[in-house]
């Protein structure tokens, strides 16, 4: 493995941060090199990035997998691949085609190519900026920004520095929200699609649809590892756009590939394979009961009141389990038929 010196922008830490090799930190971002040349990437906090993404460096050039949230997210991961390689990005990859996993893909310019599922391409060539999952989180972090700013005027003199940071993330991750022009996939796959390059073999494999209609994950079998998107998390995935009642065979695919290590759309990477057999077991269930009240006729608001699932915490992080109001919606759709 490579050794990579910590680069940490405001100084602050490099103490401590030196001594754990494999980890370059910049201000916006932490890449954490999980196998030669293959680094997991989150924020650090300093701006809003919302969802994981990887860099695989081969002998050529750069895949990267995921853009974030906005162009200015997707412009702070491309400045942070500049710190772990000279190489330039020739490919990104869209896991699927949320918002805070794509609208960033602006950032990374005409002479990238954008790979993702058909069904990825078909919603970004649509109308991306009418989804619900965009419009309702563009809404609440305009919401928050102003509740934020309100705050101000009640808060304590030691308290005001830390809220006057969270206010700049806040407003700058709001005024790069107004900035987003969709960049869908220009290259697509409907089941399996395999990068030789540079030395390396990277796989991207649609498994069946999960946590929506088009989720790829990418593996690379030398390496051991996939990186799952939001089709597999440390828990339940929201399911607000997605297929529950496809979900658990979806994943009995993902069980097939070889591999010990899971990078995750969100949240820390994990070893656990159990996990998904857990993520499986919750999903029948969800399933069974939200196809059980909808066969009684109860609505959807009442629904999601009478579902508990809550001893699925046992093995699970209990703030997944569980459901909102939009999930069970997007169940009755599918159950209705009305589902894309
Ligand atoms: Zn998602």
């Amino acid at each position: 493995m490579r050794v990579v010196l910590c680069v940490f922008v405001t100084g602050l830490l490099t103490s401590v941060l030196a001594a754990e090799e494999h980890v370059v930190e910049t201000e916006t971002h932490r890449f954490e090199e999980v196998a030669d040349g293959v680094y997991f990437v989150s924020g650090t906090g300093a701006m809003v990035t919302r969802s994981n993404a990887m860099v695989v460096i081969t002998d050529e050039d750069v895949l990267v997998v995921d853009s974030h949230i906005t162009p200015a997210a997707g412009r702070a991961l491309i400045e942070g691949v500049g710190r772990i390689t000279d190489k330039p990005i020739r490919t990104l990859v869209n896991s699927h085609f949320h918002y805070d996993h794509s609208h960033g893909n602006q950032a990374f310019g005409p002479g990238v190519r954008v790979v993702g599922h058909e069904y990825t391409r078909h919603k970004m060539a649509k109308a991306p900026l009418e989804e619900h999952t965009f419009v309702g989180s563009s809404e609440r972090d305009r919401q928050a920004l102003e509740e934020l700013r309100a705050a101000l005027e009640t808060v304590s003199d030691e308290e005001r520095e830390a809220l006057e940071t969270q206010i700049s993330i806040q407003a700058a991750h709001v005024e790069s929200t107004a900035e987003i022009d969709p960049v869908a996939p220009d290259t697509t796959l409907a089941k399996k699609m395999t990068f030789f390059r540079g030395g390396r073999e990277i796989e991207l494999h649609f498994l069946g649809r999960a946590h929506t209609g088009g989720d790829v994950v990418v593996y690379l079998p030398a390496e051991r590892l996939v990186f799952t998107g939001d089709m597999m998390l440390g828990g339940p995935p929201w399911p607000g756009d997605g297929w529950v009642n496809e979900w658990p065979a979806t994943l009995e695919r993902l069980k097939q590939l070889d591999f010990d290590l899971i990078l995750p759309g969100h949240g820390p990477y994990f070893r656990d394979r159990e996990l998904i057999d857990y993520v499986q077991a919750f999903h029948r269930e969800l399933w069974e009961v939200v196809s059980a009240l909808h066969a009684e006729g109860v609505s959807a608001e009442d629904a999601v009141e009478r579902i508990d699932l809550s001893h699925h915490a046992e093995n699970l992080p209990a703030a997944r389990v569980r459901v909102d109001l939009r999930g069970v919606q997007r169940m009755y759709m599918v159950l209705e038929g009305t589902a894309e």
